[in-house]
């Protein structure tokens, strides 16, 4: 199927593929939210779907999970001077520059921290790889974390278009952070391809060399953990090394910036906010680099597209529960103001029934028209997406369906948004929930 799109008006689209990209047109501005995986190949599918995009003035990538980076690195090579800008997860800053200039080096430091956590399990490796059955499992108390500020708390931010930040429209060039562009400058210092890739499979020899030895679950699935943790590296290091080698001009928003502060900043003014990050990310601190690279997708990068009266309102949710602290109860939402106008949520987690929590965030904040959903494996969506009622909910992907992967989403004809005139497209979710 190829949509024919209307000249005219906002539209949001979940591409039909396996894995997770959208892609959102606003103000006659195309955006892309990541870009699925390797094997989906969505600079083939942007082609063969949506015809008349020619054109990215953004691409973002939201956090490091194959389903949602995979296809940005090769999309970047293919639209050579047909991506305006990329947004990055700020977590990557400590990882890029080594990654990008030696990777050997930096896969070997990975293999000794792995060896490191096979004879002696950090709270942060059980943390991440959660708790294993039959085994003595010290588990992290929770007592470090922080006290976050309630939702009361939070003086709410100003108005949409009082917003500070970045306008698409302005002429001004935008500045990089210094480490990246010492990259840029420094770009035949870089290793090439073939370098990296030679480093990766010798790593990958190596974890699984070391898991074939292993006897203990605990230690196997920290073995697999970090397999995964050199895709996530692979894909890291190939998007970067795109943006660097297309010249794309690239911002980074910062998870860990929001969660000290609670305010995001940064963005396209009026146009596409992050809710959960600060741009420009903090200097590189000393940690284990797999912290750095752990694919915690509830630090997944949620933005706001702000509804009004003539423009599409979409919050990307990409894999976050759209809040944090214990059980994730402390919503990020609050610290924007709410919307008067319904809103389009992308389904968070696929629809995972794990952050189910998102949805009582989601209403408490805004009212949601519809809920676009897509990717993500059997297991979902559970049981909390498929009983939202009170919203139009549209499955790009309905893993249970067995039907193949479909183009869907929802059109704002231009000028018309009172009473809610959205034009869906696609399928309804026909998941259910026994399997
Ligand atoms: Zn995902
Ligand atoms: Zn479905």
């Amino acid at each position: 199927m190829t949509a024919v799109l209307p000249k005219l008006g906002d539209m949001l689209l979940a591409l039909p593929i396996n894995g997770e990209s959208f892609l959102l047109r606003r103000a006659g501005k195309n955006v892309l939210v990541d870009g699925g995986y390797k094997r989906d190949k969505i600079a083939d599918v942007l082609k063969h779907h949506v015809r008349d995009v020619h054109y990215l003035d953004i691409v973002i990538c939201t956090h490091g999970d194959s389903d949602h980076v995979g296809g940005l690195p090769a999309l970047l090579d293919e639209w050579v001077g047909r991506v305006g800008q990329l947004w990055l997860p700020g977590r990557w800053v400590n990882v890029v520059p080594q990654l990008a200039r030696d990777p050997a080096k930096f896969y070997n430091q990975l293999v000794r921290e792995l060896d490191a956590e096979l004879k002696n399990p950090s709270e942060e490796v059980f943390s991440v790889i959660g708790a294993v059955d039959g085994e003595e499992v010290k588990r992290g108390s929770g007592q470090d974390i922080a006290p976050r500020p309630q939702a009361s708390d939070v003086e709410p931010a100003g108005e949409w278009h009082d917003g500070h930040g970045w306008s698409l429209d302005s002429e001004e060039t935008l500045s990089e952070p210094e480490w990246f562009h010492a990259l840029r400058r420094a770009e035949e210092d870089l290793a090439n391809d073939d370098i990296a890739t030679r480093a990766l499979k010798s790593a990958r020899r190596r974890v699984n060399y070391r898991q074939k030895q292993l006897v203990s679950e605990l230690e196997i699935r920290i073995a697999r953990y970090w397999l995964d943790l050199l895709k996530t590296c692979e894909a890291i290091r190939n998007l970067a090394v795109a943006a660097i080698r297309n010249r794309i001009p690239t911002r980074w928003f910062d998870f860990e910036g929001f969660e000290k502060t609670r305010q995001a900043v940064g963005g396209a003014r009026g146009f596409l906010l992050p809710v959960n990050a600060v741009e420009q990310a903090a200097p590189p601190t000393i940690r284990a680099l797999f912290l750095h690279l752990t694919q915690i997708n509830r630090e997944s990068l949620v933005f706001l597209a702000p509804p009004t009266n003539e423009r599409l309102g979409v919050l990307f949710c990409a894999d976050s529960p759209l809040g944090n602290g214990p059980d994730f109860s402390c919503s990020f939402l609050p610290t924007l103001p709410m919307p008067w106008l319904p809103i389009v949520a992308t389904a968070p987690h696929h629809g995972s029934e794990t952050n189910k929590i998102a949805y009582a965030h989601l209403h408490k904040w805004a009212r949601v028209a519809v809920l676009l959903r897509t990717g993500g494996s059997t297991k979902q969506p559970g049981s909390t997406f498929l009983s939202q009622h009170s919203c139009l909910r549209l499955c790009a992907k309905c893993p249970r369906g067995g039907h193949a992967p479909m183009l869907s989403g929802v059109f704002l004809p231009h000028r018309h948004w009172h009473p809610l005139p959205l034009i869906a497209l696609g399928r309804r979710c026909a998941c259910s929930v026994s399997i």
